[in-house]
Order: C-alpha cells, then structure tokens, then sequence
C-alpha cells in the first residue's frame, strides 16, 4: 500500500518538508508497486469475465479549456489503465454545452495528449450522440418517465426541497404522453424560446438524492454548436449525456472524479430505464497542487484579464504551460504515477512536481554556461588577442554525452554575486588574495577591481595559472571554488525569462475573496542581456539544458533567428522550501 502512504505525506495535514517526500518517492520508486483500487476491481472483473474480461476506458474532456495538471493524472490513468491491461481507450469530446465550447480547444487538448505520450483507440464526440439522445429522450417520454415543463428555472429551483424537505410536483408533471411527444417535438423544431420549456426526467420529487427529483435532460438553447452547427436548438443535459455516451460506447470503466458521485445513481437509472450496455462509474480524487489554481474557468480569467500572456503562458498550471516552460512529458508521466489516486481530496506540493522534472533533466540535459547578472573579468596576464578553445564535457551523468568546444581569451563574463571586494571568511569565489577554478579552463588569483564614480563595480582583475589548465593540471594547488565564465569577444547574447510561483499563497482558492488577489506579482522576471557560450546560440526552440550552477532552461517559442528566448524551468535546488524553512 505505498501509494496510501505517499497520500498521507501529501495531505495538507500531514505535509512534510518537500525534501523528505522526495526521498520517500525514491524509496518507494525502487519499489514493487501494489494494486490501486481500481486496478484491484479491473483485475477482479477480468477474473470474473465481466463484459468478456474486455476493459474500455475514456477520457472525456469538456473543449471549454486548455488541459491542466489535473487533466494530466486522469489521462495518465485512463491511457494507464487500459493499456496494462490490454484494453482501450477513447478520446471522447464532451461538448453538449455550446456556449463555451470551441474547436481551439478540441485542438489543443489532442495536441496535448499526444505530446504527454498516449494516442486514443477512437476519437468521439457526446455531438454525434445528439439524434441518438434525442432517440433516447423520446423512448423516455413514451414510457412514462419524461415531460416537458413549462416552469421557469427559477420555479424549479424553488421546488427542488432541500436535503431535510421534499420537493414538490411541477404542475406539468401529469401531461400526457402524447402531448409531451408533440411538445418535445415542437422544442427541437424550434417553436419555443431558450428557456420557456424544458424536458425533465419522471422520477421522485421526494428521493433523497436530489440529483434525482426530476432533473432535467433538455434545455432550449437557440445557440451554433462547434460541430453540428444550427442543426439543433435544443442540448441534453451533461446528466443526460455523459453516462449514455459511456453506454453506447460500451465503456466498461468510467472512470471520473468525486464530485460525480451523487450523479452515479442517476446515470445508472437512465442506462436501467433504456435497457442499454451497464457501463459503471468509478470515481478518484480530484488532484489540486499548491501556489496554483486548476479549474479551467479560473484559468480562463488569468488568460481573458491578462494576468498571464495566454494559456500556454509558463506558469500556468496547463499541460501547455509546463511544456512551454520546459517540463519534459516523461517527467509529468513520472509524478502523475508517483501521486497515483485517492479517494480524498488533497493538495500535492508543487514541490513534488519539480523534483520530478530536476530528476529528469539531471539525467538529460547538457551543462552549459551562461551569465545571467554579467560583470567583467579581466585575466591581466593572459596574451591580448589570444584564444584557446577548450572542450567541455557535455553531461557528467551521460558517458556518451560528448564534448563541446567553449573559446577561452583575456576579458570573460562573470557573475556579478562571484565577486566581493570584502568577502568573508567563507566565501569561496572571486575575492581580492582568493583563488578559484574558471570552469574547463585556468586557476586565477584575483588582484583586485576597478569602479566607477558611484562606487559600482565595472572590472575583476584577476592572474591565471598557465600550468593549472583543466586535464592537464600540473600546479599541485586545490581550490575551494568554481565559477563559470563566457568570453565577451564570443558571447552570444540571450533573453531569459526567470519564473516563480504565480500565486503567494499555497491555495489561492481557500483563501477569502477572490483568487486572483493571492497573484504573486514578481513571478516574472526578464533578463533582456544574458552572455551565452557561443555554440548554445545554434539551440533551437524546446530544446532544454541546464546552465551551470543556474537552473535548468529551455529555449522559447518567441526566440528570433538574432536573439534566443530562454525559460527558466526549474532551478537546480528547492529554493523555494529553503526559504520557507528560514521563515
Ligand atoms: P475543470 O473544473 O478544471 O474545468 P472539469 O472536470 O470540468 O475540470 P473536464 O474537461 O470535464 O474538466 O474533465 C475531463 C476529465 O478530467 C474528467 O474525467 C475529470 O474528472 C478529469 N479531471 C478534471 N480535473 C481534474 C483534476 N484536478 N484531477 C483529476 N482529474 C481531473
Ligand atoms: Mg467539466
């Protein structure tokens, strides 16, 4: 039961400190994994040969938004589940509200599937059940169990009772079949305006679930629909659509989250009344993470109100989002196993998500230098004019990894935090009498630097030790310190793009008011010159690497042929929770 366990550190209550989960990730990675629950009751419906022993699942996104994180655990379930046990897996579109749905959305949601590595059996839409549905609704009718109403929603609303009171009968339950044939038909045909009838489900104005007090499976809508146009000017309820979708497509394990628990009774007493395939619902955790926001309507106020450039903007929480930031596929894979399911809600520590992504690019990414906050360096007894080209080891956890040229001459690019003109005792970078290593090249001593009038620090000077070159040191010296460098006479220059939390809070969504007054407001930071090495300049968009004592980066969508975008993806350590720790 590791995963239960995993759940216990992750729930608010009980989190511990991000370090000490991600070493119980490591622990429990090595591990035999054991069955989830759903696992536990696919394996023991294949035992039993229900359905066959066959297993269908869905993915069934609603196209009125970009998928998130969220989206992400429940594809990596559904492609998951079905495809350890040999079964399938359907891409269904569940767009039977035409208001907020768009074929943009439809793109980008199977654009982003596929790059989160799974591919769909068959691609389907709840649309292409419409005449169906309508088929559906008219059986209803005849055998007793549907009738139009002509109460305004807010009168339905006022006889829906409450959970200790019943509700009460609409005065148009009691029409008869034949006149709410004929009505029904007049709705499709156009005859009413949006709201002045519906279609309601003949079940119990006193069931204790009030899900199932006459819900209502039509709604008059006079709206275009993304696929079938203005064929239709009356939309199926989601109650009414999405369990016979499972149905006619004879999902055998829908799976879904919490929150559609009550409608399972009401799904499954359509599928009884129709008499048609007993698709069963399942129902796992929603999967909210800390310092962001995951349902999409919110998402779509930080796009439509600017706070972020667009979905795809870094720091959203949406699967386009991390990819554009740098978030390999394989590492989001990795953390939606890693958190696996629950049957609670609970929020994962976004913390979790990066060390899934710094494992990943540890292993993956080349290191390369780049100086983010330049000062100049000046190595006064290096020849003027002189280059030398070293060769940089590519990744040292990468034995085929390879090497990379990187130019060496007299004036370099530093950090400006490497150098202090009064460092303390510990402090093993560039001081005046201090000797550190210049990555892949020289040992240097440095000597001092110069200022301008207001007192700020425009050149290090510094020695260099021509018997110390790096594989091939024979100075004998060891030194505390390695700083990384570009050559100004070959630096490239670059834009980079440093992100943090978009939110201040850890769950911008439980706090008072309205989310988007937690909005962090430095989450963005530009860095419009940063010195490159000279070959990273041939890097192209998506491609990822770490700079050296930096972070992990990768190149952006908006770089031009003249200047490389960099994002910052992830930093290289858990600043963040060492902040935290400090208080
Ligand atoms: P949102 O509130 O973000 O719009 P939704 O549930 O309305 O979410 P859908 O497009 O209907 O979004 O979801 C498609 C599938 O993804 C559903 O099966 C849903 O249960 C699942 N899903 C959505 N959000 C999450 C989440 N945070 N964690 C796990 N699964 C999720
Ligand atoms: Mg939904």
């Amino acid at each position: 039961m590791q995963n239960f366990n995993l759940f216990k550190l992750i729930h608010p209550e009980k989190r511990a400190h991000p370090a000490y989960i991600c070493s119980k990730i490591h622990n429990t990675m090595s591990e035999e994994k054991s069955l989830n629950f759903l696992e536990e009751i696919i394996e023991n419906d294949i035992a039993a040969g229900t359905h066959g022993g066959r297993v269908h699942t869905r993915f069934p996104p609603e196209p009125n938004g970009y998928l998130h994180i969220g989206h992400a655990t429940s594809i990596c379930l559904n492609f998951g589940l079905a495809k350890k046990y040999n079964g399938k897996c359907n891409l269904r579109f569940d767009d039977t509200n035409p208001t907020t749905e768009e074929t943009e959305y439809v793109e980008s949601i199977k654009n982003d599937i596929r790059w989160l590595g799974f591919e769909w059996d068959n691609e389907l839409y709840a649309s292409d059940y419409f005449d169906k549905l309508y088929d559906f609704a008219v059986a209803l009718i005849q055998k007793g169990l549907a009738y139009v109403d002509d109460s305004t929603a807010e009168e339905i609303a006022a006889t829906k009772g409450s959970t200790i009171a019943p509700g009460s009968n609409s005065p148009y339950r009691s029409r008869s079949i034949e006149e709410n044939l004929l009505l029904f038909e007049e709705m499709r045909n156009g005859k009413y305006k949006d709201g002045e009838k519906t279609l309601r489900a003949k079940i119990d104005m006193a069931h204790p679930n009030l899900l199932l007090r006459d819900p209502l499976m039509y709604r008059i809508k006079h709206e275009h629909h993304h696929r079938t146009g203005g064929k239709w000017c009356i939309y199926p309820m989601y109650d009414f659509a999405h369990g016979q979708s499972d149905s006619i497509e004879e999902i055998t394990h829908s799976i879904c989250t919490l929150e559609f628990i009550h409608h399972r009774p009401l799904y499954n007493w359509f599928i009884e009344q129709l008499g048609i395939f007993p698709s069963r619902q399942y129902e796992f955790a929603r999967r909210n993470m800390t310092y962001t926001v995951m349902s999409k309507r919110k998402l779509l106020q930080l796009v439509n109100e600017n706070h972020v450039s667009g979905w795809d903007d870094p720091r959203m929480p949406t699967v386009s989002g991390m990819r554009r930031r740098g978030y390999p596929a394989e590492a989001i894979r990795n953390f939606c196993d890693t958190i696996g399911i629950a049957k609670r809600e609970n929020i994962v520590d976004v913390g979790l998500l990066e060390f899934c992504v710094r494992e990943h690019l540890n292993k993956t990414t080349n290191r390369v230098m780049a100086v983010l906050d330049p000062v100049k360096l000046v190595i006064t007894n290096y020849p003027e004019g002189q280059t030398e080209l070293f060769d940089a080891e590519n990744n040292p956890e990468d034995p085929n990894g390879g090497t990379r040229p990187i130019p060496f001459s007299r004036e370099l690019w530093i950090e400006r935090e490497d150098f202090l003109e009064e460092a303390p005792k510990k402090f093993f970078r560039l001081a005046p009498g201090n000797t550190v290593r210049l990555k892949s090249a020289y040992i240097v001593n440095c000597t001092g630097c110069i200022k301008d009038e207001s007192g700020k620090i425009t050149e290090v000077h510094a020695t260099y030790l021509p018997e110390s070159k790096s594989g091939n040191d024979t100075s004998g010296l060891t030194v505390k310190g390695t700083i990384h460098w570009v050559s100004i006479a070959h630096a490239a220059t670059a834009e980079v793009r440093l992100y943090d939390r978009l939110f201040r809070v850890e769950d911008p969504s439980n706090e008072d008011g309205d989310f988007k007054e937690y909005i962090n407001p430095d989450s963005k930071q530009i860095l419009s010159s940063v010195f490159i090495e000279p070959e990273l300049a041939k890097a192209t968009p998506g491609s990822r690497v770490q700079f050296m004592r930096k972070g992990y980066f990768c190149v952006d969508t908006d770089s031009t042929s003249n200047k490389l975008v960099f994002n910052r993806t992830v930093t290289l350590k858990d600043a963040w929770a060492k902040e935290q720790r400090r208080g």
